[in-house]
This record gives structure tokens, sequence and C-alpha cells, in this order.
């Protein structure tokens, strides 16, 4: 019984990779359309990957008064789990080179869940653990990293604006999408995305919700397309819990006052009267001040990219501070947003932090 057969008859199981003929079991499940599709495979494979099956297959013998069921001369095994996920399952176990996601594929949270969602029921530690991997490693685990990708996609915008991009693909689908992800992450408990996903979050629009503009429905205004068109990120903010929304207004807010602290702190901490320089830099400080507040009203979204821009020691010579201060001020900033990506979680999802003793 072929392909061909069982397309004619729906009743009939469908064989399915892998379908060895020296498999000495059967496996077989149900498609979301209610057809069969079995799997011809071998118990060492399987029991070599999972424990569960491992012990499934030592369990004592049927009782005499019981048959068991037969499929091609082998045990047939009936899984309740949908065929197609269990397809996928089986052929990356005998297939591995088959395991090919795009880790920053927006969509890849959604895709992945039920393969392990049936790894972890199975005990498929390895794979588990290797599709973990694949999936956290999309996100950056250091500000490094984060710094990174900002450049890069901030070079695909650019890219892309000026029309020197072929893939005709907008940049928000090239890139991880955050809800999705923090749901997941929380689900197999990856402790690293939340924080940096909840920041991403933060800076984001919820007018650009990932799965009415990339969806089928032509709802999507030009206002909307337009910005897309400039590099902006969407999320899937239909699917954010309320209590995860509440995440991240309170983020948001926590930033929006660290923000309006680290000027008053970094005028502070930076000493400018100590000036070594002929010009003292304190009548600078003075004018610059006064600019980091106005800058910070007009960005205030982006406390991570807000003090990169604005702090650093070639910005700061530009607008008049001596070369001595402008890097002493370029330290200070550079150890303060450490400090901001290593608290990152504590900014979203802790109950209490210490806004004023934050720069300290
Ligand atoms: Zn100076």
């Amino acid at each position: 019984m072929g392909d061909a057969a069982s397309a004619s008859a729906p009743t009939t199981p469908k064989h399915s990779f892998p379908y060895f003929e020296d498999g000495n079991i059967v496996i077989s499940a149900s498609t979301s359309k209610r057809r069969c599709k079995v799997f011809r495979v071998h118990k060492s494979v399987l029991a070599f990957h999972s424990h569960v099956f491992a012990d499934m297959f030592t369990l004592p013998t049927l009782p005499d008064n019981t048959t068991m069921e037969m499929y091609d001369g082998v045990p047939l095994v009936h899984l309740p789990d949908p065929a197609e996920e269990v397809a996928e399952l089986f052929t990356l176990l005998y297939k591995p080179s088959a395991l090919r996601y795009d880790r920053r594929d927006p969509c890849l949270p959604l895709d992945l869940e039920p393969l392990l969602t049936l790894c972890r029921k199975y005990g498929l530690d390895d794979l588990l653990a290797r599709l973990l991997h694949e999936f956290e490693s999309a996100w950056p685990q250091t500000l490094t990293q984060w710094d990174a990708l900002e450049a890069e996609i901030a070079l695909e915008v650019e890219a892309y604006k000026e029309g020197r991009d072929d893939s005709q693909v907008y940049v928000d689908r090239r890139y991880p999408e955050p809800i999705a992800a923090i749901q997941l992450a929380r689900e197999f408990e990856i402790d690293t995305i939340p924080p940096v996903a909840f920041y991403h979050l933060s800076r984001l629009e919820i007018d650009l919700d990932y799965d009415v503009i990339h969806g089928y429905d032509d709802t999507t205004s030009q206002r909307q397309w337009d910005k897309l068109f400039m590099g902006l990120r969407s999320a899937r903010w239909g699917a954010l819990s309320a209590a995860d929304f509440r995440l991240v207004l309170r983020g948001r807010e926590r930033l929006s006052r660290l923000h309006q602290n680290l000027i008053h702190e970094f005028f502070r901490k930076s000493n400018f009267s100590s000036c070594p320089g002929e010009n003292c830099c304190v009548s600078t400080s003075i004018e610059f001040m006064a600019i980091a507040e106005r800058l910070s009203a007009e960005k205030c979204n982006d406390l991570l990219q807000f003090m990169k821009v604005s702090f650093m020691a070639p910005e700061m010579e530009k607008r008049g501070f001596c070369h001595n201060c402008a890097l002493k001020a370029q330290n200070i900033i550079g150890w303060w947003r450490e400090t901001l990506w290593d608290n990152l979680g504590k900014v979203f999802i802790e109950e209490q932090i210490d806004e004023y003793g934050f720069w300290s």
C-alpha cells in the first residue's frame, strides 16, 4: 500500500518518512484531517534518543488473553499526538540535516513550540536542548551582541530604504518578534530571553501588530506600511496577556524615570569642575545638560541607544568638552549602559527596584 493507494482511500494508513523495511516497530498517528499516518522505525533508535520510548519498549509483554496490534508484521503503537508533529520529530531523528531553522525568523517560536512540546513529552533531551539553543541564540546575551545586532539592523534598514536590498522583505520580517519569544521562553524556562525581549518590546508602537500587518486581512493603512518601510518593528500585541502588558507599561515608566535620573546623576558624577583643561568644561556642561534633556525628551523610548549616541567621547568633544572630560564621561556612561543591560530583568520583571540608587 503506497502513497497512491492511500491518496484515494483516506482511511488507509499512509506510509510516511521514515518507513524502513527493517524497522521493528510501527508508530501511527492521526493528522489534523483525521488521516492515519504510519512510520516504521527502530526501537533501538527511539530508545537511544528517548528514555520514555526506552521505558515503553521494556514494558512486560501483554497478558496472554490480549493480542498486540500488528501492522506489516511488526507491533503497532498509536501515539495521540498530531501526525505532522510526529513526522517532523522522526525526520529530525533520522535525518538531522533536515534541522534547518532560521533562528531569527519571527515565526520561529510558533513553529518550534509543538516540536519542543513533543520532545519534552517523550524525553528527547538532547534534541530539546539543541532546538532551545537555536531559539535562544537569536537574542543577544550581552550588551556587545545587542549593539552588534542593532548596528546590523540599522544597516539593513538603510539598504532597504535606499532600494539596495533585493529581498523585498520588510526588515521587520527578518528579526525575532518579542511577544512569541517571551511566551515560548517562559514555557521552556529560557531565562535569558524575557529581559531583552521586554526591553525591545518597550520601544515599539502598539500601532504595528505583527499578525495584522503581515497577516492576510487587508486592514493595514498606508501610514502603517510607511512605518514598516522606515524600519519600524512590530510585535504580536494581540497575543500579549494582560499581566505582560502591565510589565511592559511598568518597565516603560521605570525606564523613563531612570532616563531623567540619569542626566542629573551624570552631571553630578562627572564632576566637570575638576576639569584639567584651560577652558574648564563646567560652562560647556551647563549647555550640554539642556541639550541632553531635550534629546531625552525626543528619544525617550530607547535608553540604551540614547546613552550610546549622546555621550560618546567624539560627540562630546564636538560639543566643546575637552578630551579628558569627554573620555571620562564616556566611561561613566559605558559603565551605566552595562548596569542597565545587566538589570533589564529587574526593570521589567521585579516588583520593586531602587530607581534613585540605580546609577550610583
Ligand atoms: Zn574638561
